[in-house]
């Protein structure tokens, strides 16, 4: 099958051999069945950058269900960028979904689409063969229909891959995952200590997703978990050092999209008229790359030159090791990467919080918003796990059948992937 990450560019690209994540499904007996539509490169929230065009969000309201017309039914984003995986799920497709996420595009759409979407510790699924974005922060994700079926994938693809060079070895895992077992056993729930970061609760969050929330809150409390207001003081600055470090590392690997090394040349070779190769690269640039994916190149590039590195790149790496230091200062578990820091006995198990600040959006949100910023507000509340490495699992609540679908994240320490999922699977048992 090709590999086009929904580009212009990549539209003749086959790629040679298989991912090691789709190698692994093969080997334990998947059924590949397709690829899916998500935004170019994995950069969007709305799946509307896409050479394919945008994906409509599956759901629909029971009280339009008698319409067949696509028309008549209300056009919502599936969220991005991994809109087709999470429509693919909730239109009930496939059993389960690979995605990616680097700051949200996961967790973003399977809450949009009212699936079950897991961002898994940064190291833990391997990335080779997978096209980057931005490599300090790209992860493997799985979507499905509920937290079992995303375990089960998840299960087959954890292992250590040598071919990946950031994929986290087998004794850092095990260190991990004795620390979040010395946290939460996972025996009862009268002994998970559930926090609840005030930052993530801000004005501008949606009634329609709050309501559910605490609600969902409340509910753990009366089956006995330990609900705790924590402070992640760091997290308004998450989203500018997001789009700094993540445009900044994106400039540099969408470099080798030139027509030459990777790519199709645009125009064509044979009716190259072009004075020089560095005129033939531009024009394969300007016309093959969406206007997302140039205008994050122009950012990234721009991060990183002289005048701007010291403003930009290096105070977001601080605000990133500052987010890191939020989270370990709140949770219960090791860090297994930080030696000097001690386990903080008072801390809590578990984060929970909404994954998104309202339901899915109109199609033509971006265009149709006053603020143009907008589309780019929807990552606030997913990328903090993302800068520090953190698993994050999106669970859905289940609403009337009128309601569009809402989705609540449970975050854990670095390695603590089963903990967030048996948290997920007690928030799903309770709807
Ligand atoms: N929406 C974010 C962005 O546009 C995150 C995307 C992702 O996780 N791939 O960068």
């Amino acid at each position: 099958m090709p590999t086009t990450s929904s580009s212009a560019l990549l539209q003749q690209f086959r790629p040679p051999f298989d991912a090691t994540v789709v190698r692994l499904l093969r080997e334990h007996g998947a059924d590949i069945i397709g690829k899916v539509n998500c935004d170019e490169f994995g950069m969007g929230s709305l799946n509307v950058h896409s050479v394919h065009g945008p994906v409509v969000n599956p759901f629909q309201a029971a009280s339009a269900a008698s319409s067949t017309a696509w028309d008549e039914r209300e056009r919502r984003s599936a969220g991005g960028s991994s809109g087709g995986s999470a429509t693919a799920v909730a239109a009930g497709m496939c059993y389960a979904a690979l995605s990616t996420d680097t700051g949200g595009s996961t967790r973003l759409p399977a809450s949009y689409c009212g699936v079950v979407g897991l961002k898994p510790s940064y190291g833990l699924l391997s990335r080779w063969g997978v096209i980057s974005f931005a490599d300090s922060l790209d992860c493997v994700g799985v979507m499905a229909n509920s937290v079992d079926a995303t375990r089960r994938v998840f299960g087959v693809l954890d292992v250590y891959d040598e071919q990946d060079p950031t994929s986290a070895p087998p004794e850092t895992r095990q260190k991990a995952k004795e620390a979040a077992r010395q946290s939460w056993s996972g025996a009862s729930l009268s002994s998970l200590r559930i926090g609840v970061p005030q930052e993530y609760f801000p004005q501008e969050l949606s009634t329609e997703v709050s309501g559910p929330v605490q609600r969902a809150l409340k509910e753990l409390q009366m089956r006995g978990a330990t609900i705790l207001p924590v402070s992640l003081p760091t997290t308004p600055y998450a989203l500018s050092a997001y789009y700094v470090l993540s445009s900044a590392e994106a400039s540099s690997n969408m470099a080798r999209y030139d027509g030459v090394r990777y790519g199709t040349q645009i125009p064509s070779s044979s009716e190259d008229r072009f004075p020089n190769t560095a005129a033939r690269y531009a024009v394969t640039r300007s016309v093959g790359f969406g206007s997302e994916v140039q205008r994050r190149i122009l950012l990234g590039t721009y991060a990183l030159s002289a005048d701007a590195f010291d403003n930009y790149f290096l105070q977001a790496q601080r605000v990133r090791q500052l987010i890191k230091d939020d989270f370990n200062r709140v949770l219960r578990a090791v860090d297994v990467f930080s030696r000097d820091v001690p386990a903080t006995t008072d801390g809590v198990d578990v984060l929970v919080h909404p994954s998104a600040m309202r339901t899915a959006p109109p199609l033509d949100f971006e265009a149709d918003s006053s603020n143009s910023l907008d589309a780019y507000v929807q990552d606030v509340l997913t990328v903090p796990p993302s800068l520090a490495g953190l698993p994050a699992l999106s669970v859905p609540l289940r609403r009337t059948a009128d309601e569009w679908p809402v989705g609540i994240s449970v975050v854990g320490q670095w390695g603590a992937d089963d903990t967030v999922l048996r948290v997920g699977e007690l928030i799903e048992s309770m709807q």
